[in-house]
């Protein structure tokens, strides 16, 4: 059941949006949790990343945080599970797992 526009917040869950109004604010985006859409989930194998940092800007949920140029665990708050870091990841530190963590 779709929420009346007025009353959307960041409790509001994904179902209650509008069609095509996933903020309802300027900025507000990141206080939906989408991450509940993902069907799949990407690990971090940290032990084989090289840091090369290709998989951050590639991500188009912006879920792969870098910090003192080093990347950081998965926001899966709000990745989808695309996959893309996955395929972009040239040294195998991330694989793609089946359903939702
Ligand atoms: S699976 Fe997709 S949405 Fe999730 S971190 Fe990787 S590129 Fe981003
Ligand atoms: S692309 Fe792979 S090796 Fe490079 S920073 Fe990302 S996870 Fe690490």
């Amino acid at each position: 059941m779709r929420t009346d526009i007025n009353k959307i917040n960041e409790h509001t869950p994904h179902t209650g949006l509008t069609e095509g109004m996933q903020v309802f604010a300027a900025g507000t985006s990141k206080y939906f949790k989408t991450g509940e859409w993902r069907n799949n989930t990407p690990v971090y194998l940290e032990d084989n990343c090289k840091q090369c940092l290709l998989c951050a800007p590639v991500c188009p949920d912006s879920s792969i945080p870098v910090k003192d140029q080093k990347r950081g665990a998965f926001d899966l708050d709000h990745c989808k599970g695309c996959g893309i870091c996955a395929k972009v990841c040239p040294f195998g530190a991330i694989k793609m797992k089946e359903g939702v963590e």
